[in-house]
C-alpha cells in the first residue's frame, strides 16, 4: 500500500461523514472526454456560442448541432472507479457523492445519493410550454425533439453557463456537506464555480481532502493526493478500506 493511500484510508477510517464530489475526469476511462481536452466538445463548439440558455433560445436547432453529439454520452458505461464509489457507500463509509458530470454514471455503478450539481440528461424540457419528457422518449424519435404540445425544440434538463444551479440540487448540496468531515475530490480541475467551492466549504469546517486526479490541483497542504487514474486509485483505495 503507497504512503498516500494509508494516510487515506486513516483519514476515512476516523471520519463520521464522508462526501465526494466528482467531475468529467472519473468519466474518462467510460469513453466521455473532458469538453476541456484537445478532442473535446468545446474545441469543437465555443461553450459561449453553444451552452448558453439564450444561445438555445435564439436558435435551438443550432444549439441542437452540439446536444447531438453530447447526447451519445447516455450509451457510455460505469467504470471500476465509478463501482467502487458505489461500494463505499454501500458499506456506509460514503455518504453520497455531489457530481457535476451529466453522465448518470454514478447511478448506473449503482450510487443512490447522488446530487447532479449540473443536472442530466435525464430528462427535456420544452421551455414554450414547460412539458417535461423522460430520455427514452427523446432517443425514440429520429428527428431532432419536439415537443409534442407545442412543437418547439425540447432542451436538455443541464445547467447551460448561464443558468443558475437548481434551488434542490444545491440544498441537497448543503445538507451533504453539513458536518462533513472528508471530502473526495476525483477527476476535477475545480475551475467551474460555484461547485469549485465545496472543498473550501469542508475546509472551512475542519474537514480534510483526499484528492483523486492525474494531475493534481491541491497538491500537498491539506490534501492527501492520490495521483493517478481514477478507475485504478478508487478500487486500491476500497480494497485498503476493507
Ligand atoms: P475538467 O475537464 O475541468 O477537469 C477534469 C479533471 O479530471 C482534470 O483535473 C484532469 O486532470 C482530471 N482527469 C482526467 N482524466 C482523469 C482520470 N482518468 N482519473 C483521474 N482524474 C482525471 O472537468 P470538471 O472539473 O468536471 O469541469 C467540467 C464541466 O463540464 C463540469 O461542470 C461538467 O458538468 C461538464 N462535463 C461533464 C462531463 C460528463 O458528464 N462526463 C464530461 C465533460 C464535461
Amino acid at each position: 500500500m503507497s504512503d498516500s493511500i494509508s494516510s487515506a484510508v486513516g483519514v476515512l477510517k476516523k471520519s463520521k461523514k464522508t462526501i465526494a464530489l466528482t467531475g468529467a475526469g472519473v468519466s474518462t476511462e467510460s469513453g466521455i472526454p473532458d469538453f476541456r481536452s484537445r478532442d473535446g466538445l468545446w474545441s469543437r463548439f465555443d461553450p459561449m456560442e453553444y451552452a448558453t440558455l439564450g444561445a438555445f433560445k435564439k436558435d435551438p436547432a443550432k444549439v441542437w448541432g452540439m446536444l447531438t453529439e453530447l447526447i451519445a454520452i447516455v450509451d457510455a458505461k460505469a467504470n471500476a472507479g465509478h463501482f467502487a464509489m458505489a461500494e463505499m457507500e454501500k458499506t456506509g463509509i460514503l455518504a453520497g457523492i455531489i457530481t457535476q458530470n451529466i453522465d448518470s454514471l454514478h447511478q448506473k455503478a449503482g450510487s443512490m445519493n447522488v446530487v447532479e450539481f449540473h443536472g442530466s440528461l435525464n430528462s427535456f424540457t420544452c421551455l414554450h410550454c414547460e412539458s417535461s419528457y423522460p430520455l427514452d422518449s427523446i432517443l425514440k424519435q429520429d428527428m431532432l425533439p419536439t415537443c409534442s404540445q407545442c412543437q418547439a425544440l425540447l432542451k436538455p434538463d443541464i445547467v447551460f453557463f448561464d443558468e443558475q444551479i437548481p434551488s434542490s440540487a444545491i440544498s441537497q448540496t448543503q445538507d451533504l456537506v453539513h458536518g462533513a468531515d472528508v471530502l473526495i475530490v476525483a477527476g476535477t480541475s475545480c475551475q467551474v464555480v460555484p461547485a469549485a467551492t465545496i472543498p473550501s466549504s469542508v475546509r472551512a469546517q475542519g474537514g480534510k481532502i483526499i484528492e483523486i486526479n492525474t494531475e493534481p490541483v491541491f497538491g500537498g497542504g491539506p490534501a492527501i493526493v492520490l495521483e493517478g487514474k481514477f478507475s485504478e486509485i478508487m478500487p486500491q483505495l476500497l480494497e485498503a478500506l476493507l
